[in-house]
């Protein structure tokens, strides 16, 4: 018994290695591996998703893939300190979250939510607040604001896109910035942002922006842009079917054909 408690302590004890896995695209079918045959890694978790996508038919499974790039992207993008790294992979994971959006056979598949956020940003302090931060030297989380600063309070809410299917779910977060980009988006229910983290739960595994940093970053954006061509490629030949509605005259709502008149 003891013996047993030792090797699961071992087993959760297993850190949550930097980059250390790599995922590969072949065909439609991801493949996880390590970067070092040595290293030990929980790889394992990762095997099970791979198995049990393999039995998810092909859009249902390219589906939940870009939901793992986009939360994979999320994980790295929140670690850099290089503002450029930070938007370039900010703008792939984007891609790949309009690219599922804006997919309307993935449509009937998904949901959306206004998420809203408790934490808000100060965007400028006063002058009052801004000497006494300058005098005392306050680090960015302590620093001290007042009313009169101008504060964002919807600065941290986001759209999210989740999708539920057998064995559980995928959830991935949109600037709200974005939100006019997504074709025929209906008035949106808001929650509570902490009620839908960003994540994929697959029977009790959970993926989320904290633990898939141990995917190789190079790797993740090569499989992104892998996923963006097979959906460009598919998109181009997909018959059009904006079946998401009339809208408000009854109209199916259809983009404009013809010549631009702008
Ligand atoms: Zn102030």
């Amino acid at each position: 018994m003891a013996a047993k408690t030792t090797t699961e302590d071992k087993a959760k004890s297993v850190k949550v290695q930097a980059e250390s896995i790599k995922l590969e695209l072949f065909g439609d079918l991801v493949k996880f591996s390590k970067k070092n045959a040595r290293e030990i890694l929980p790889l394992k978790k990762y095997d099970t998703l791979a198995m049990g996508l393999l039995n998810f038919p092909h859009d249902h499974r390219l589906l939940i893939y870009k939901f793992l790039c986009g939360l994979a992207l999320s994980a790295h993008a929140r670690r850099t300190n290089n503002q450029a790294q930070r938007r370039m992979l900010f703008d792939i994971k984007n891609s790949l979250f309009l690219a599922i959006a804006n997919n309307l056979d993935n449509r009937r598949m998904l949901n959306f939510r206004f998420c809203v956020s408790k934490r808000f940003k100060v965007m400028e302090y006063c002058p009052e607040c801004s000497k006494k931060n300058e005098d005392d030297k306050l680090g960015q989380k302590e620093k001290v604001f007042c009313q009169n600063c101008k504060i964002d309070r919807t600065f941290f809410n986001v759209l999210s896109m989740f999708h539920k299917f057998e064995q559980g779910g995928a959830s991935l977060y949109l600037g709200k910035e974005l939100m006019p980009q997504i074709i025929a988006l209906k008035l949106l229910k808001h929650v509570d942002i902490e009620h839908l983290p960003e994540q994929i739960s697959y029977s009790k595994l959970k993926f989320t922006p904290h633990n898939l940093i141990s995917l190789d970053l190079n790797s993740v954006i090569d499989v992104s842009k892998k996923l963006l061509a097979i959906e460009a490629k598919e998109a181009a030949v997909r018959p059009p079917s904006y079946d998401t509605g009339p809208s408000k005259s009854g109209q199916r709502a259809a983009p404009p054909r013809g010549k631009r008149n702008y």
